[in-house]
């Protein structure tokens, strides 16, 4: 059992290490950061399906919403509104959706959980999400 568990804890390790989002949450690879929060960053996302569209990412690794602490969650989604009235603000957006995905059945590529801001502009369609 003991052995299982250390296992496991290394396959963790080792997912952590790959993480492209860990890796810009630390700074190891620069990103177009926009804001950086006490336990989230926000960036741009590299294909943006709108113009605007931004991650909100939890600076700890977790895989999907259902490892990240409930906790987070004030935070989250206070991170998601300022962000979304920005876009309304500063990209001139008639709306805005936040989309989240867990699992590759739903759509999630990068493991590393992470909440889409995406900017809707009224009449112009938007890909994708
Ligand atoms: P998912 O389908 O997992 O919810 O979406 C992952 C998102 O992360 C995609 O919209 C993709 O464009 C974005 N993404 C993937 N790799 C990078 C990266 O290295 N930098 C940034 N800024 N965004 C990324
Ligand atoms: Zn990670």
């Amino acid at each position: 059992m003991a052995d299982k568990k250390t296992e496991k804890n290394k396959q963790e390790e080792s997912k952590k290490e790959e993480c492209i989002f860990c890796k810009i949450a630390s700074g190891e690879i620069p990103s177009d950061k926009i804001a950086d929060e006490e336990n989230f960053i926000v960036i741009k996302d590299i294909h943006p399906v709108s113009e605007g569209h931004c991650l909100v990412i939890p600076k700890k690794h977790y895989k999907t919403v259902l490892d990240m602490p409930s906790s987070l969650g004030g935070e989250l989604i206070n991170i998601a509104k300022k962000q979304g009235l920005r876009l309304i603000q500063e990209k001139k957006a008639d709306g805005f959706k936040i989309v989240q995905s867990n699992f590759k059945a739903a759509g999630q590529v990068v493991n590393h959980v992470h909440f889409h801001v995406i900017p809707y502009k009224e009449g112009k369609k938007v890909g994708r999400v």
